[in-house]
Order: structure tokens, then sequence, then C-alpha cells
């Protein structure tokens, strides 16, 4: 298979029907590692031949689809609060690794880390190379994005079109086994799964996001994990229970 590079979509542009142009990081890296015009290369889910290199940027002209390895056939999307130092790093890295297809980092009330429009930027970007990076590492050949951060407001909303969503709350008694059920009597297939920050929601933001329908809150037992361990947690059993 040809050596396989991963790029961001943001560092993409159609050119021509079947030619793309890349930026970024994985244009230094293809030429760190000596390819050249004529070569082949895998970029995201596709084979492409290299048809001109310059300093910032490589034009590719499309191949083939490349082989998928590692790519979980279900669509699960991780909401998860924007938490604090390199954690969410760290949560983002082993959610790739077990099979979230999409991460949409938010903040509510509780959240402390508060970002300015330039630093989100920043760290949305910082995020999505540990996405890619984590990617590589676990040899699945498609690509998580990471996606700007949202405000409460906007969660909700963008909650709504998600055909499940399991919310982790300390608070509920509600069984995940009878909810996971449910998923796979339904063969649901599109699923969200929220978690909040360090100090969790407040009490009438859970309210709120337990009034959306298809938003279901779960238990994860009785002891309060921190974010990082229930994300893990809830995303390990819902991979194994549809058996990714
Ligand atoms: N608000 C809580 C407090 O300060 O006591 C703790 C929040 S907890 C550290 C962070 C997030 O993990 C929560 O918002 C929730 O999504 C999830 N979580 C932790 N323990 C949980 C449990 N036992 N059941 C369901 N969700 C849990």
């Amino acid at each position: 298979m040809a050596r396989r590079f991963v790029v961001n979509e943001k560092d993409i542009s159609n050119i021509n029907e079947d030619t793309i142009a890349i930026y970024g990081s994985e244009v230094k890296h293809i030429q760190v590692l000596r390819f050249n015009v004529g070569d082949a290369v895998t970029v995201n889910d596709g084979i492409y031949k290299i048809v001109e290199m310059k300093r910032d940027t490589v034009y590719l002209q499309y191949i083939k689809k490349a082989n998928e390895v590692g790519v979980p056939s279900s669509n699960v999307t991780l909401y998860i609060a924007l938490l604090k130092n390199d954690k969410l790093d760290f949560v983002i890295q082993k959610a790739v690794e077990l099979g979230v297809k999409k991460i949409v980092p938010f903040t509510s009330s509780n959240v402390v880390v508060k970002l300015d429009d330039k630093s989100r930027q920043k760290r949305i970007e910082k995020l999505n190379k540990v996405a890619i990076e984590a990617c590589k590492q676990c040899g699945r050949t498609d690509y998580v994005n990471v996606l700007n951060v949202l405000n409460f407001k906007n969660l909700k909303e963008t909650l709504k079109n998600e055909k499940r969503v399991l919310f982790a709350y300390e608070a509920s008694k509600d069984s995940l086994k009878k909810e996971i059920n449910d998923i796979k009597e339904e063969n649901i297939n599109d699923i969200g799964i929220v978690i909040g920050a360090e100090g969790g929601f407040t009490e009438s933001e859970a309210e709120e996001l337990k009034n959306i329908e298809n938003v279901k809150c779960v238990s994860l037992g009785t002891r309060i994990l921190r974010a990082e361990t229930a994300a893990l947690n809830l995303i390990s059993i819902v991979m194994y229970e549809l058996e990714e």
C-alpha cells in the first residue's frame, strides 16, 4: 500500500475534477520522506499520484479509493466539554483509538477553560493534530474531525440532529444497559455521547438536555468518574455492544 498521509479537510482544495492540492504539515512530511513527482501516496481515503510539488503545496491526481482499515461502521460522535490542561488531548487520542468518528468540544456553565477566538482556533488545530496522529498510530484509514467549540445553546441544537444521544449524568438513575438494548433493537447507527466538564452540568442544564427527545440520560454507576474516565468508559461500552 502506498504510504499514508492524513490531511485535515481544511488543508485540501479541489483544483479540478481529479486533482487536489494539499497544504500544511503533511506537505513537509512528504518532502522529508523524499517523495517525488510520479510517486503514489495515500491521502486520507484515496490513492493519488503526485503531479507537482511546491514548497508549501503538493498537487495530487486521484487514482482510486484506498482500502479501508479500522474504520468503524457505526457513527459515534463524542460531545465533550472543554477540559483543563491536556486532559482533552488525552481523551481525543483514546476516543479515536476506540473508534469515535467525530469529536465536538463544547462549553457550559461549569467549564473553567476560557478561550478567546484566536486561542480557540489554535486549540482546535492542536486537537485535530492529536486526532490525526491517533488515526495514524492505530492504523485507521479514515480521518476523525475535531469540530469547533459549541456553546451550550448550539450544543442543544446540534444534539437534536443525532438519531440517539447518551448523556452521561452522575445524578441519573437510568440504566445504560436499557438504552443500549433499545439502540441495538432499533438498529441505530448514529449515536452521540455527551460528557460534561470537571464540574459537570448545572441542574438546569441537565434538565434542558434531558428534555430533548432523542437524548437519553444515563448513569455510569454510583461512583463519580473523572470526565476522562467517564468518556472512555462510555465509548468502550458502546463500541463493545455495537461489536466495533
Ligand atoms: N458535577 C460533578 C461533581 O463535581 O460532583 C462531577 C462531574 S464528572 C467529574 C464529569 C462528567 O463525567 C459528568 O459531567 C458526566 O458527564 C460524567 N460522569 C462522571 N461520573 C458519572 C456517573 N457515575 N454517571 C454518569 N456520568 C458520569
